[in-house]
């Protein structure tokens, strides 16, 4: 399966690319059967409780769930793992893309600092909230799939290709966080470390378009959002709206650790 690696941004020192190299395939629910016709349950993963593992197995029992699951295997870690993890990599100052292959800054962290530069300030508390709301607006139950994405981009399937998630990442950073005004604006990430590196002053704009990947990817990797758009059926997953989630929360005064255990649910 091909690789992908897309180029978002670049500024001091820092390159921002779409990449389907993550390490991390999440699990695939996007099976449907919206009229229950009876199929065979699509389940391949199975919690062996005496060994306290998941063993892969091939369920193929009759079922007439519109999920294209049996009664045993309704848990998202049941389905067949998606083709590819998709992920925001940030490449940092004189490290390669090789040494950065899978970093991408996880949701706390990029919100952590957007947050934090909003601070009180109520024009950028306003600006922000807009850009949220637009990226929402542009990616949800709109990108689809991890799978399916790889699909559109290996041409055998149609729908929005990883270009034009990179090109609406670009367009929503330079509307909100336009380079003649934000560029050499920098965040502390000193203290922000993942993977045994650390992220350093980082430019505003780095963060803003690491924003628009996470939650564009995050609705991938999980995505069931799209597809149960299109089959008439209800999402099952939080998609997009965990990592909003824990903006909002932060936006209204919850704490790093509060915002992350409500997630949990
Ligand atoms: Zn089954």
């Amino acid at each position: 399966m091909k690789d992908y690696d897309k180029e978002v941004l670049r500024e001091d020192g820092y390159t921002v690319e779409l990449s389907n190299e993550g390490d991390l395939k999440k699990h695939n629910p996007n099976f449907y059967n919206p009229n229950k016709e009876t199929v065979p349950c699509v389940a391949e993963w199975e919690h062996e409780k005496t060994s306290n593992t998941w063993k892969q197995i091939s369920c193929k029992r009759m079922t007439k769930s519109p999920f294209c699951v049996c009664s045993n295997h309704k848990s998202l870690k049941n389905y067949p793992l998606h083709e590819k993890d998709w992920l925001g990599r940030v490449i940092l100052p004189g490290k390669t893309r090789e040494e950065c292959r899978t970093w991408a800054l996880p949701h706390h962290y990029i919100t952590r600092l957007l947050v934090g530069w909003i601070g009180k300030d109520a024009n950028r508390s306003e600006m922000v909230d807009l850009f949220i709301d637009e990226i929402i607006g542009k990616l949800h139950t709109k990108i689809p799939d991890a799978t399916t994405l790889q699909k559109i981009f290996e041409g055998k399937s149609q729908g929005m290709h990883p270009d034009e998630f990179v090109k609406i990442t670009k367009e929503l950073t330079d509307a909100y966080f336009p380079e003649d005004k934000f560029g050499g604006v920098l965040l502390d990430g000193k203290r922000i470390k993942f993977k045994k590196m650390i992220l350093g002053n980082v430019p505003i704009r780095v963060i803003a378009s690491s924003m628009v990947l996470a939650l564009g990817c995050e609705e991938s990797n999980r995505g069931d959002a799209r597809g149960c758009l299109l089959n008439g059926l209800e999402p099952r997953y939080a998609n997009i709206f965990m990592p909003l989630g824990l903006y909002l929360l932060r936006r209204k005064g919850a704490s790093e650790s509060e915002a992350r255990i409500s997630i949990r649910g």
